[in-house]
């Protein structure tokens, strides 16, 4: 599941290749998005901005148009020259979008809606979104206090709901958990404000350290290398996410996993560094 870094670099990669530019060409399989173009034509207007809002992709257009995508579990952007062999199935194209310089492709996105400014303004989904670790607006305050008010709630649930804070996905979830030394099941009604402070401490620089780099041709990937370690190679580039069963890497201790939560999702953590007090 992509998370806010990825989404980051995907709308960066974006911007790069497609604003200022004039849309040359749109084609949708979504029937919604499909009605609007009819209506108001997606082609011929300017792309004026790629950005992501936590783990959402805005793109938006000239004439108060914006399209916004969430990839979920399946979803991804590709970037092609004009030509250039797809990388993906034709059936999987969701959106497309012409340039004169470029492709941009969405496969399997299963969100994707245009807005307006007045509708994206009132957008539930967008406006009850928490501060977003990755913004240069980051509001470190109002996120400790949707953290510490979010209750008796595991912590490794909460790092997920995207009202408290956005952009943390399943494996960052797990990685800072490690890295601030606190146990998954915790409920955030028992942590220290201390602790609050740490994971966001944590998560920022983590995530935005991984932000970079996207390379500005060819395709825009979600199954890039994340790096929450030092070591370079993938094998090596995460703590405890995907390593259930391995020896953790500070203690040897054996790593745990575990399904859980609203939709079931793997947490890994080390049982000796994360005590479950
Ligand atoms: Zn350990």
């Amino acid at each position: 599941m992509p998370e806010g870094d990825t989404i980051f670099r995907a709308a960066a990669a974006l911007h790069r290749a497609l604003a200022g530019d004039v849309v040359t060409g749109f084609d949708t399989a979504l029937a919604p998005l499909a009605r609007v173009h009819d209506d108001a034509p997606v082609t011929g207007r300017t792309v004026e901005a790629c950005e992501s809002v936590g783990k959402h992709l805005l793109i938006r257009f000239s004439g108060d148009l914006v399209l916004r995508t969430h990839m979920r579990m399946s979803g991804s952007w590709h970037l092609y020259r004009p030509g250039e062999r797809w990388q993906r199935r034709t059936s999987s194209m969701r959106v497309r979008i012409d340039t004169a310089a470029w492709v941009a492709v969405a496969f399997d996105v299963p969100v994707a809606e245009f807005l307006t400014a007045r509708t994206l303004a009132r957008s539930r989904v967008m406006t009850t979104l928490g501060p977003d670790l990755l913004s240069d607006g980051f509001d470190r305050e109002d996120a400790l206090a949707r953290l510490s008010g979010a209750g008796a709630r595991p912590i490794a649930d909460v790092l997920l709901d995207q009202r408290v804070v956005a952009g943390i996905g399943n494996v960052f979830k797990s990685e800072v958990l490690f890295l601030c030394g606190i146990h998954p099941d915790r409920h955030a009604s028992r942590l220290t404000a201390d602790e609050f402070g740490r994971i966001v401490d944590i998560a920022v620089p983590l995530m935005r350290a991984n932000t970079g780099a996207a390379g500005s041709s060819g395709i825009v990937t979600y199954r890039g290398l994340r790096r929450t370690t030092r070591q370079a190679s993938g094998e090596e580039n995460l703590w405890v996410y995907g390593r259930g069963g391995k020896p953790c890497r500070r203690c040897g201790t054996t790593i745990r996993m575990a399904k859980r939560g609203p939709d079931a999702r793997s947490t890994y953590w080390c049982p000796v560094c994360q005590p479950e007090l």
